[in-house]
């Protein structure tokens, strides 16, 4: 039961992305069961997939990430992509992120919230370096839920723009398109199916996962029924299709270059401060 509602919910997915077979998806992969998820089921469905870590050189935790997305990809018999963080930025997230933070003052930018920032801007150069044709990455209906919820109470509901099954089809060949396969399937339907099917799996959360915005949300929500959620995620699209029209158009970051709707990408916007 659990494992066809999953996968008919991808399957949709996929369909309204219309992914091709022949297109050559990277799978953004943590060692998590999102991600896990994503790229077990699109491996099963004939889609031409590649993993992609990003190692980011947190003790023992990374260690025992990578560990297991090495024996998911030897699984699922796909190539694995490996940025390593120290080696390319000089440093671990944890030594990045607390050098950001003593940089500020007043309101200090949460853990994840630097760590997104990141990983989304070596996502994208990375990706376009392979040549993917699109990044797929773990994000689950919970998530897409907390995220509007976070920015409407935030009152910056602008931010929710990436909110969706796919990023706007931007004609940039600076951007890679990301997809996220799992927008219709509950969190803890993603957990059951990594469990029943046995994935490499790190269940643990990452131990910089302090204080964050969305732990305090994510229990807010799962207070409520999955077809509150749902209600919540599909009254988001209809919202977000409006502010997607009136977004600016991607420009290039000008102290990085890479692509941005503002002058200085939120990157290195972080980074300079
Ligand atoms: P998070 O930002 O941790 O909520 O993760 C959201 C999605 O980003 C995951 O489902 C993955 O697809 C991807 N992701 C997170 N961490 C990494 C990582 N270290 N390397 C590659 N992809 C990641
Ligand atoms: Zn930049």
């Amino acid at each position: 039961m659990l494992e066809q509602k999953v996968e008919a919910q991808v399957k949709k997915t996929l369909k309204e992305i219309g992914l091709s077979k022949k297109d050559r998806i990277l799978v953004a992969l943590s060692g998590g069961k999102d991600s896990s998820v994503t790229a077990y089921l699109l491996k099963k469905f004939g889609y031409n997939i590649e993993g992609f870590h990003i190692d980011l050189k947190i003790g023992s935790y990374s260690e025992k990430c990578f560990k297991t997305i090495q024996e998911l990809c030897n699984l699922l018999q796909i190539k694995l992509h490996t940025y390593d963080i120290k080696k390319q930025m000089g440093n671990s997230m944890c030594y990045l992120r607390s050098a950001i933070q003593s940089k500020q003052q007043g309101n200090k930018l949460r853990n994840c919230a630097i760590c997104g920032v990141i990983k989304k801007w070596i996502m994208n150069k990375e990706a376009r370096k392979l040549k993917a044709k699109m990044i797929a990455t773990g994000h689950n209906l919970d998530d897409e839920a907390q995220t509007f919820l976070m920015n409407i109470f935030k009152g910056s509901p602008k931010l929710s723009s990436n909110i969706g099954i796919k990023t706007k089809n931007i004609a940039d060949k600076k951007f890679v398109t990301r997809i996220k396969p799992l927008f219709y399937v509950l969190e803890e339907d993603v957990r059951k199916y990594s469990k029943n099917k046995k994935l490499p799996v790190v269940y643990e959360p990452c131990p910089c996962a302090l204080n964050s915005y969305r732990i305090e949300i994510r229990k807010f929500l799962n207070k409520i029924s999955e077809k509150e959620k749902r209600k919540i995620v599909k009254n988001s699209e209809k919202m977000i299709k409006k502010i997607k029209k009136q977004e600016k158009e991607i420009s290039y970051c000008s102290m990085c270059g890479e692509p941005s709707r503002n002058k200085i990408c939120k990157m290195c916007e972080i980074i300079k401060k």
